[in-house]
């Protein structure tokens, strides 16, 4: 493919990365970015095999690792302390484990690099509101207020997450919901580092999940840290506020006492942020020119860990796409085409899951708490599960996915 001049919105985990493959193959790449400076801000993610892989494949993987906390399993309880689940990564290979990090820490070290390549121009304080087509099929992108036109671009890459205003006048099959149900969190210091080598959430009924979560050093470095996780309705965030702080600890700490060291160091409200979810289904996720990214393409409920690393993923399949392409619309399309399996089947599982553990369904609790664990007991049920978990499932009768690099 010849040289081409990129336009990559949005300066997220999907988009310092496709800046960065691009780049390397040779193209001009402009990075517009909304926020003026952006910040290393951010819950604790679990980054997979997956995404570790596309790393590798950035040279950047002994950057972030090493600042993360190896997670060797998954261990969900009932607040009764009945176990529900216990996945370990290394039941699909040897070499297999999650790392919990902060998600700063992933945003530094791919902005960083992005910012430090030959071939990337970043151009942040830019708010993208729209796309212009002009007569020859190139594309400018257009800024919110003022409708400046920026460049006039080969590719635009729309890489700037969930509420994405870009997809609003394609012609896709698509639906952009919001979840009624979001997370409060919060991340502290774990003075006596005591949360190692497991994701551990408990859950009561399937109203209430509450997760602690290895973190690592956050952006700056300094003391390992923990994730405190807490699945809230967004309708009762309001009610959350109102309440009785050391009544709800008091709650927290009945059902977790694992979590004492956490609560110990919340003294309020403020202390905890919350975070809501979109569920975002299009397809397929190009134009001739325009390809889609990311959660802006197809975002998710976080149960299943893998936003980011399904992102990193996508960054890898489009430079691979565009790599062995004669031209723009074939690297897009054959891209859509080769992502669509895996991505469905996540946005599939995602959705049939979440509501055993988050959601008004009460019903769905002994379904969990007694199915889960007994077909957890039958190996190839259990392979499909820890496979789900590692991010390389593509369907119960379908062959695992090849992680970059591996062929
Ligand atoms: C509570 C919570 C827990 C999660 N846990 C996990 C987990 O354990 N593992 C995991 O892999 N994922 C997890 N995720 C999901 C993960 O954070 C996302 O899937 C991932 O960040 C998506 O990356 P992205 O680059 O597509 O979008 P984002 O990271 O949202 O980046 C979008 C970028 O675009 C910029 N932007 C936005 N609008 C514009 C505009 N108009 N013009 C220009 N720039 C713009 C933004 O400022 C931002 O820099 C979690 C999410 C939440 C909310």
């Amino acid at each position: 493919m010849r040289q081409l001049d990129v336009a990559v919105v949005g300066t997220g985990t999907v988009g310092s990365a496709t800046a960065l493959f691009l780049a390397r193959q040779g193209h001009r790449v402009t990075l517009y970015e909304k926020v003026a400076e952006p910040q290393t801000l951010g819950a604790g993610i679990m980054l997979q095999p997956t995404g570790m892989a596309v790393l590798r494949a950035l040279g950047l993987e002994q950057d972030v690792v090493p600042r993360g906390d190896r997670i060797d399993r998954l261990w969900v309880q009932t607040a009764a302390g009945h176990k529900v689940m216990e996945l370990e990564y290394a039941q699909l290979h040897s070499s297999l484990f999650g790392v919990g990090l902060h998600r700063g820490v992933l945003f530094d070290v791919l902005f960083k690099a992005a910012r430090k390549e030959h071939g990337v121009t970043v151009c942040t304080g830019i708010d993208v509101e729209d796309l212009h087509t002009a007569r020859d099929g190139r594309q400018s992108v257009v800024e919110r207020g003022t409708r400046k036109r920026h460049g006039l671009h080969d590719l635009v890459v729309v890489a700037n997450g969930a509420r994405s205003s870009l997809r609003d006048d394609t012609a896709f099959v698509k639906s952009v919901e919001p979840y009624p149900w979001g997370a409060l969190w919060a991340i502290v210091p774990d003075h006596d580092h005591r949360f190692t080598g497991r994701l551990f959430q408990v859950v009561r009924g399937t109203r209430r999940l509450i997760g602690l979560l290895p973190t690592g050093v956050g952006p700056q470095g300094g003391q390992r840290q923990v994730s405190f996780f807490f699945s809230l309705r967004a309708d009762q965030l309001e009610a959350f506020h109102a309440g009785n702080f050391e009544g709800w600890k008091a709650g927290v700490l009945a059902d977790v006492p694992e979590s004492a060291p956490v609560l110990d160091q919340l003294t309020s409200h403020e202390n905890l942020l919350f975070s809501s979810y979109h569920d975002v289904v299009m397809w397929p996720w190009n134009t001739e020119r325009v390809v889609y990214l990311g959660d802006a393409a197809h975002a998710m409920s976080p149960q299943l860990g893998q936003g980011c690393n399904l992102a990193l993923l996508d960054a890898w399949y489009l430079a691979q796409s565009l790599r062995h392409s004669e031209s723009v619309p074939d690297a897009l399309f054959h891209y859509s085409r080769t992502r669509r399996w895996h991505l469905s089947w996540y946005q599939f599982i995602t959705r049939w899951l979440t509501p055993f553990f988050q959601s008004d369904h009460l019903w769905l609790q002994p379904l969990r708490d007694v199915g889960m664990t007994w077909a957890a007991k039958v190996p190839w049920v259990r392979k499909q599960m820890v496979s789900a978990m590692c991010g390389v499932s593509r369907g119960p009768f379908m062959d695992l996915l090849e992680l970059p690099g591996e062929s």
